[in-house]
């Protein structure tokens, strides 16, 4: 579909209510959901020419399907991107934005601060492939330097990291890897398209998993790959057709009404955020507390020229010990125990048990993942309530 001028210059949050909104024959307010697999034509030389790409019409719910179009369309209208894909989950977009651009001989860099299954993209299943793949300390420009001193096909981070809160600088790393040849990936998820834009940044191509705040309800499984509308059309659209990593329309439809709601979801869980990362540092109980907004967070400064906020998430370590961080999290009374994040509920993670337990110790080591280290994903419930629960769950370890 194309996007009517108009759209292009609204707000954010009128980009989030009504960009990429299309009413059917029936003149509907609410965007209606397509629940459909194909679609039908009027005669068969309408659909040779629409197999020939010669007219411009939906074809088969795995290339796109109209409720998936008013999703993508709002995404990009938010962000700042001119094409968008929607897929099943996040990890369909990571994997599918470096695997339609990759071939074997080619070399990929990448920083080591990576959400558990995207380190496995990384490291194990494109090797296999006959691709090489250089690990990086995110936050050393040193070694970015090194790394990207060699022809480089894609460069991949997360910034903030998930669960170490890293932060990468990506107009250092953007400007890095387009001197050697590299598009540049950046999975945003920690930062929403609320609080940062890595396009703006020089980055080439965004990924999220909506599973996170965009959904932000705990409903949906999903993912998307923001970028130019040349690289969706020549280099991902392919693939994605071919190998059917796209999205259900039922759950474009969720992900779709959750957007209208977003930035005021996720500037609470930062409000909140940044009030339990301070209550925690008062506390006696935790060796450390990690939050981007904190005066402690080693890159603090970074977090606050290239984020409007710092994010949902706030790390503690409890002395290294597996015992103190399971005890605390038994006792929790409102904070539930899951390994999602960015949800209206509040929950908690033990990632080198969960998330991370497949990774090896000196590896968790480098990230500061100790046995001790707990992430509490923010959600919206009232932060009175959950300073209680944190300091009565404290008082136990
Ligand atoms: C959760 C997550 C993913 C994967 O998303 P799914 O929707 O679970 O497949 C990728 N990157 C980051 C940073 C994540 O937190």
């Amino acid at each position: 579909m194309t996007i009517e001028p108009k759209e292009k210059n609204w707000r954010p949050q009128t980009q989030a209510v009504r960009g990429g909104s299309r009413r059917s024959a029936f003149d509907e307010t609410n965007e209606a959901i397509f629940m459909t697999s194909g679609f039908v034509y009027e005669n068969a030389e309408d659909a040779e020419a629409a197999f020939k790409n010669q007219t411009d019409r939906f074809i088969y719910s795995r290339y796109a399907n109209p409720t998936n179009e008013m999703f993508q369309d709002r995404l990009c209208l938010m962000e700042g991107a001119e094409a968008c894909r929607a897929t099943a989950s996040g990890m369909a977009a990571v994997f599918a934005s470096l695997a339609c651009q990759v071939s074997a001989g080619d070399r990929v860099v990448g920083s080591r601060a990576l959400f558990g299954s995207c380190q496995f993209i990384l490291t194990e299943i494109l090797p296999r492939f006959g691709v090489e793949v250089i690990i990086v300390d995110g936050s050393d420009l040193d070694q970015w330097e090194s790394a990207l001193s060699k022809p480089t096909k894609a460069v991949f981070f997360e910034t903030p990291s998930n669960p170490g809160l890293e932060i990468i600088d990506v107009r250092a790393i953007c400007e890095m890897s387009h001197r050697s040849g590299a598009v540049v990936v950046v999975d945003n998820v920690f930062a929403t398209p609320v609080l940062q834009h890595p396009l703006e940044l020089e980055a080439d191509i965004v990924v999220y998993s909506t599973t996170k705040h965009i959904d932000g309800q705990g409903r949906t499984m999903g993912g998307a790959i923001l970028a130019s509308e040349d690289w969706v059309n020549e280099t991902l659209s392919p693939f994605y057709r071919h190998t059917g990593p796209s999205m259900s329309p039922f759950n474009a439809w969720v992900l779709l009404k959750a957007l209208e709601t977003l930035e005021m979801r996720v500037q609470k869980n930062c409000k909140s955020a940044a009030e339990i990362a301070k209550f925690l540092e008062e506390q006696k109980e935790p060796t450390r507390v990690l939050y981007p907004g904190l005066h402690s967070h080693p890159q603090h400064e970074l977090a606050k020229a290239q984020m409007s906020d710092f994010g949902t998430v706030v790390c503690l370590d409890l002395d290294g010990k597996k015992e103190r961080a399971f005890n605390f999290m038994n006792a929790l009374q409102l904070i539930d125990i899951s390994n999602n994040l960015g949800d209206a509920k509040s929950l908690t993670t033990h990632p080198a048990t969960t998330t991370h337990q497949r990774i090896s110790e000196e590896e968790r080591s480098q990230l500061g993942i100790t046995d001790g280290f707990i992430r509490l994903s923010i959600g919206l419930e009232d932060v009175e309530d959950l300073k209680e629960d944190i300091a009565q769950a404290l008082s136990k370890v």
